[in-house]
């Protein structure tokens, strides 16, 4: 094999960390993120067509994981975190090359951005390639998983008067729909499968600027306590 591979694009996501991210693309539609081309790809002539196009293929690096070339078989998430199947079987991060890919749909172009929705990238990840969604060959008739069959169950998403109030507020001085991306994320249940229910026990992820803490009242119900802003 050649050369390695060429950084052409870095994603600004609202995700400052790996946890809480959704597990696929396409399940928090609410959360922007922007794929800024760079240097020398960087310019709109790189770009020309793709206003025909609805969706990219993003083709990235899992960059905050660890190389793990000797991985052959992973505990997915969706297994509940006990069983194990191949990594060629599965969509971890934790595979030979550490090379990820996310269909997004594309809400506006701007110069060098594309401005997606839906994305799973944490900020900051270099995207290597970027391709259209071709629907005729990309949607196989008769596709099927049987470990991943359908999108997982959803948590009902609670607020505190407080928490929601603060999530309006930030929407507003960021221009984004906190409250939406906060809850479609949330929704997901981003605990670790493996973990017992213990209603006291406080999470917390940022997001943009911003802490968000929350419990679970019931093992499938979530309560956001606080949405704190981070100092820089
Ligand atoms: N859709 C992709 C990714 C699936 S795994 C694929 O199928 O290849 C999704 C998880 O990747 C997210 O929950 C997030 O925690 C993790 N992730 C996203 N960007 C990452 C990065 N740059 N480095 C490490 N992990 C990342």
């Amino acid at each position: 094999m050649s050369g390695p591979l060429i950084q052409v694009a870095i994603a600004h996501s609202p995700f400052r960390e790996k946890f809480a991210i959704p597990r696929q693309p396409g399940l928090a539609n609410a959360a922007r993120t922007r794929i800024e081309l760079l240097p020398p790809y960087n310019r709109p002539e790189a770009l020309e067509g793709l206003e025909q196009v609805s969706h990219i293929w993003l083709l990235f690096l899992f960059h905050e994981v660890g190389s793990c070339p000797d991985t052959l078989r992973v505990r997915p998430p969706r297994l509940g975190g006990n069983e194990r199947i191949g990594v060629f079987a599965s969509r971890s991060t934790h595979r030979p090359n550490g090379i990820g890919q996310s269909v997004v749909k594309i809400e506006r172009i701007d110069g060098s951005n594309i401005w997606v929705s839906g994305a799973d990238l944490l900020d900051g990840t270099p995207v290597v390639d970027i391709k259209p969604f071709v629907p005729y060959s990309d949607i196989p008739t008769g596709a099927m998983n049987g470990i991943a069959p359908s999108a997982p169950a959803r948590c009902q998403v609670h607020w505190t008067e407080s928490a929601l109030l603060s999530a309006r507020q930030a929407g507003q001085r960021l221009g984004e729909d906190v409250q939406t991306v906060i809850e479609q994320c949330l929704a997901q249940d981003p605990r670790p499968a493996y973990q017992a229910h213990n209603p006291s026990r406080e999470y917390g992820v940022t997001f943009w600027d911003l802490n968000i803490v929350w419990r679970y009242p019931t093992e499938t119900q979530i309560e956001i306590l606080a949405l704190i802003p981070q100092a820089e």
